[in-house]
């Protein structure tokens, strides 16, 4: 399958085609060159976007502001959490991006002022910016799930961010005794790569399979479909039978509270009390947004997906998880494809040109096994002021020999080498 070669969860790239609708631009000088843009957050959209600005147009003054000296990647973080990776592999520097031209200050954004085009850093200092990049990923909604806190977070983590969450979950897993049970309360759409908490589970069953082989993995899902279905519960059935079980929307698995104290996780139809409780609760842009200004009552930012500029701040641009993406699924792929593109709209802006109209492809993999992993990949365009999926994308078939999941594994692993490249060098 020729789509599966070429990207298949997790992948890349902006392309071009149609013309923008018309838009104000100023005349291209060069002193346009010397523009300040300003990125807030280096995760795979953020650094993506600044290396991507500044391999466009050197001249172009780029700063990247990141409280934190080291990324810690979600993609493969499952893989931490089941033991078969470790979280050192999941971490990167911002030394290649500095020495890329992009000024790198770790400090956090603290306010925006779009009237004064400033923003604020944790510090104190201001940074005055011609257009402002906003990628900062996620928060949780800790108001979302009754019970459901940071205090909460710490006894039933939602190992939804990478770093001290996934060692957390890990630790609770190895100090679990065979025969207990590891609950996943998975939110509604939208969230942050919606097929990870299948992978999750299924990577915790191939752990308890080999040491804690009478412990069971329960799915409480907000959800009655999921993506790429058909081939994950084929999966559990050939590698963990019996062991994984899921309750979906309509049988009753939306979690409505929880308990911290008692490790109870209360749905619409029953009470689980879990030896470990993986709760992820539901999401929205990263705070950052909202206070720009750039995130309505959805609590995700709406763009115009031409330019990928707000469509309630001026001179802002939001790419990643954070921004209403239409068809496209919050994926560290699309966080990326859509960093090139908005680096390439953002330099047009700055230069007087039309920005082109983008093309995305996006591709992921989801590994249930070691050596086994299938994939899903889309074409993005937009269409009536949301990106739309196009022809061109593709799924692993469900009836595959053994051979292909093995190499889609492969293929997962060259995946993140080349995504992880891209953004951190
Ligand atoms: C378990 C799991 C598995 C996943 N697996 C895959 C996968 O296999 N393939 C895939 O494509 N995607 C995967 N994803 C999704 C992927 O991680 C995200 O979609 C991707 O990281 C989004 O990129 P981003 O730039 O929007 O946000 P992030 O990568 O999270 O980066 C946001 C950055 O912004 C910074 N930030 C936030 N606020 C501020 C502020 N105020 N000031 C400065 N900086 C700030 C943060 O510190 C962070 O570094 C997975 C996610 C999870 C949870």
């Amino acid at each position: 399958m020729d789509a599966l070669r070429l990207m298949t969860r997790r992948n890349v790239v902006g392309g071009v085609a149609a013309t923008a609708a018309s838009l104000a631009l100023p005349c291209p000088s060069s002193a346009q060159s010397a523009a300040r843009i300003v990125v807030i957050g280096g995760g795979f959209g953020g650094a993506s976007c600044a290396r991507a600005l500044k391999r466009i147009d050197p001249k172009l003054q780029v700063t990247l502001i990141e409280p934190n000296r080291t990324f810690t990647a979600c993609p493969f973080s499952n893989e931490v959490i089941a033991g078969l990776r470790e979280i050192e592999s999941q971490q990167f520097s911002y030394d290649a991006i500095s020495a890329a031209g992009v000024t790198v200050l770790a400090q956090a954004a603290v306010s925006v002022n779009p009237q004064m085009r400033l923003v604020v850093v944790a510090d104190g200092k201001s940074l005055p910016y011609d257009r402002l990049v906003l990628s900062p990923g996620i928060d949780v909604r800790f108001d979302a799930l009754p019970g459901y806190d940071e205090a909460a977070a710490a006894k039933m983590p939602h190992a939804w961010k990478a770093g001290e969450q996934t060692l957390l979950l890990r630790r609770q897993l190895e100090a679990m005794d065979d025969g207990g049970l590891v609950a996943l309360a998975v939110p509604a759409a939208p969230l942050r790569c919606p097929p990870a908490p299948y992978e999750r589970a299924s990577l915790i069953a191939h752990y308890l399979k080999s040491r804690k082989p009478r412990s069971k993995v329960l799915i409480l899902d907000a959800k009655d479909a999921f993506p790429q279905q058909r081939l994950f519960e084929n999966a559990w059935k050939e590698l963990y039978p019996g062991m994984i079980e899921r309750v979906s929307l309509s049988q009753g698995g939306r979690v409505t509270s929880v308990d911290p104290a008692t490790s109870t996780i209360v749905t619409d139809f029953g009470n689980y009390t879990a030896q470990v409780a993986n709760v992820i609760p539901a999401q929205k842009a990263g705070r950052i947004a909202e206070i720009a200004g750039a995130a309505d009552n959805t609590g995700w930012c709406p763009i115009d997906p031409v330019t990928f500029a707000s469509k309630l701040v001026p001179n802002v641009h939001v790419i990643g998880d954070a921004c209403i993406g239409g068809g496209i699924p919050k994926s560290a792929s699309a966080a990326n494809a859509q960093a090139k593109a908005c680096a390439a709209a953002v330099a047009n802006l700055i230069s007087g040109i039309q920005p082109e109209t983008p093309r995305l492809v996006g591709a992921c993999y989801n590994t249930v096994a070691p050596g086994y992993a299938f994939s899903l990949s889309g074409v993005y365009q937009p269409r009536d002021g949301m990106f739309a999926e196009i022809e061109g994308g593709g799924t692993s078939p469900v009836d595959a020999p053994r051979e292909l999941r093995t190499r889609e594994a492969d293929e997962a692993q060259s995946w993140y080498k080349t995504i992880t490249v891209e953004a951190f060098g």
